[in-house]
């Protein structure tokens, strides 16, 4: 995503707060904090690790989402290193995200095409859960999976936590039957690969809505639900202004009956995203986006996995979850 001109002046104020010489803190692969070594024989009271404020709570408070196998997700991206589209690590994830998916039972389309950027013609790929309702009608839930294209950037934040949330999010979804049904898009392409603008960005959810309005299928999306950037230890949520009044009031009003007003705050902010592909095609969209522009680690090689909690996971999967059910029942 990409900060709107109103947050410019931000930008302007943020970027001469960071330090200077970014250190490269690459995030080391496979380890899950607190996990490593436990003495082998003591009693269970002894043995559980402490309750750190990250912890992710248990699935059956955050409607069955399990933020520990939200974070594995995040873990297994980053040990891929960074994933700008067209490269092989990227392949990589694409084999991952299908084979969980298919282990979920989730029917997955899949659309291969190739995108014309500035630096070259690349090709890319979206991925489309489709989880049949009773009626007509489409819940769409999305995020983009591709990282930034920069040295040393494995994008734990951004793509990492929000692609992590709509995988646990599948594997509780495809099961279940609804009123209508529920699509999870995962995007390629997302990312600028030179310069943000309208041609250089959101790649795959171009091609997407593209193709859906071409098929007519896009008429059937009664709302989009978009998370970008949803993970970090001390994530804040604000209302985006481009996104849809009657989808912002019901997520932030939905974590507000969930008890977590803290998180998702009233302050307004402008982010240009995948949303924006769906809007401008007449599709209700809310963007769910942590506040990039004061995290301190947007689109530098300091998002890594440090900075991710699995509760931050939980609360955004379990404020999706609700809204969901929300719609469904509308
Ligand atoms: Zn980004």
């Amino acid at each position: 995503m990409f900060p709107s001109t109103k947050n410019l002046l931000r930008t302007v104020a943020v970027a001469c707060i960071l330090p200077a010489g970014l250190m490269g803190c690459k995030a080391s692969g496979n380890q899950s904090p607190g996990a490593a070594s436990q003495p082998p024989v003591m009693n269970a009271a002894a043995s559980a690790p402490p309750q750190t404020a990250d912890d992710a709570p248990p699935p059956e408070k955050t409607g069955g989402f399990d933020g520990k196998r939200a974070f594995a997700h995040v873990v297994k991206q980053v040990g891929f290193g960074p994933r700008p589209s067209g490269s092989q690590a990227l392949v990589h994830l694409q084999d991952y995200l299908q084979s969980e998916l298919k282990s979920y039972g989730c029917n997955v389309e899949t659309d291969s095409f190739g995108a014309d950027t500035p630096v070259g013609r690349l090709p890319m790929k979206n991925f489309l859960v489709k989880i049949p309702g009773e009626k007509p009608g489409v819940i769409l839930l999305g995020t983009h999976y591709d990282t930034l294209l920069k040295d040393n950037f494995v994008g734990a934040d951004d793509a990492g936590s929000s692609t992590a949330v709509m995988l646990e999010l599948a594997r509780l979804l495809c099961p279940q039957r609804g009123n209508y049904a529920v699509w999870i898009a995962f995007f390629d392409g997302e990312e600028a690969m030179k310069q943000w603008s309208d041609t250089d960005s959101r790649y795959g959810s171009r091609q997407m809505a593209a193709r859906l309005s071409a098929s007519g299928e896009i008429k059937k999306i009664r709302a989009f639900l978009l998370a970008d950037i949803v993970g970090g230890r001390k994530a804040q949520f604000l209302r985006e202004s481009s996104s849809t009044p009657v989808l912002i009031d019901l997520v932030w009003n939905t974590s507000a009956k969930l008890g977590y007003s803290a998180l998702f705050v009233n302050d307004t902010t402008a982010a240009q995203d995948d949303h924006d592909s769906f809007l401008k095609r007449g599709v209700p969209a809310v963007d769910v986006i942590g506040d990039f522009m004061n995290n301190g680690y947007w689109h530098t090689p300091q998002d890594s996995l440090d900075k991710i909690s699995p509760k931050t996971l939980a609360i955004v999967g379990h404020v999706f979850l609700e809204s969901v059910k929300q719609l469904q029942s509308k």
